[in-house]
């Protein structure tokens, strides 16, 4: 037994790649390896581009699509060996997810109330009489109440009230760990802190762990305890976050926060790009 509540080891996902050649595979993740300590709740960001593997990751930690090769482990028992219905309930409880928008996260037909009571009654398996008062707490944990999305739709909520509900929907079931993916990239700017803010609220007062994914440096840095950065599916730089996004070390890492900082954006001057990062050296031009 170890003390980890998530434990990957040389986690991979091979894809077939487009392209004429038949039978080419690309791997759209490569050897991750990462751990997390059950005693110490964190917020561990996953950060990088576009198209470097973030998603398909998170979907491999959520257990919804299998590894290629390597394990995962979610206190210590392998996401591979999980069978049956029961096993798999257990596991959704404990490890739940949010997504990038929460208006495709939710059925534009459906009334938002009814996720959280179908939520609390499949997964948290709350009785008839008690759906209110716990799906009432959860919306409470995330600055929300029953009676502020009870009958709504979800075009009725903003994208932000909307984000905090799933949020909510999340917490029912009491998990352990939260994976949440680009969480706040569909969110209104103006509402993004508060929204990132919360997870850090939910960290230290729930004690829930939190896989944090975005492209976003400037979050990552305000919440993470722990980063690591992705490129092309491998990850090219860990360890504490503001170590890392203070000091990167692989260029990569000096290029995404050089795209952060630049000019238009850039908080002080001498923070401004160095230009040995710059995607072309304009030295050479
Ligand atoms: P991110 O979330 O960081 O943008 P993704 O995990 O979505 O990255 O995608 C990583 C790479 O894997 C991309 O090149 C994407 O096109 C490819 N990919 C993702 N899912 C599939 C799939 N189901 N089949 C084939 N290729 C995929
Ligand atoms: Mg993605």
């Amino acid at each position: 037994m170890t003390s980890d509540l998530l434990n990957l080891e040389g986690v991979t996902k091979s894809y077939a790649s487009s392209g004429l050649l038949a039978r080419k595979t690309f791997n759209a993740v490569d050897e991750v390896g990462f751990a997390l300590d059950a005693s110490r709740p964190e917020i561990f960001a996953i950060i990088g581009e576009s198209g470097s593997g973030k998603t398909t990751l998170a979907r491999m930690i959520l257990n919804m699509v299998p590894t290629s090769a390597g394990t995962i482990r979610f206190r210590d028992k392998a996401l591979a060996t999980i069978r049956g219905r029961r096993a798999r309930l257990d596991f959704m409880r404990q490890v739940q997810p949010i997504f990038q928008n929460p208006y495709e996260a939710f059925n534009p037909l459906k009334r938002v109330d009814r996720y959280l009571y179908a939520t609390a009654r499949r997964l948290a398996r709350v009785g008839r009489t008690e759906v209110d008062r716990v799906c009432d707490e959860a919306l409470r944990k995330v600055g929300l109440s029953l009676a502020e999305v009870r009958g709504r739709f979800p075009h009725e909520l903003s994208g932000g009230q909307l984000q905090r509900t799933a949020i909510a929907r999340a917490l029912i079931s009491g998990p352990a760990l939260l994976v949440a993916d680009e969480p706040v990239s569909m969110v209104d700017a103006s509402l993004r802190m508060s929204i990132v803010d919360l997870f850090k609220a939910l960290r230290d007062e729930l004690g829930v762990s939190i896989v944090y994914i975005t492209h976003d440096l400037a979050t990552a840095y305000h919440i993470s305890d722990r980063i690591i950065i992705m490129q092309k599916g491998r990850v090219v730089e860990s360890g504490d976050a503001r170590a890392v996004l203070d000091n990167p070390q692989h260029p990569y890492s000096k290029l995404l926060k050089s795209a952060v900082l630049s000019p238009d954006n850039a908080e002080t001057d001498e923070k401004v790009a160095d230009p040995s990062v710059l995607p072309f050296d304009t030295r050479t031009v």
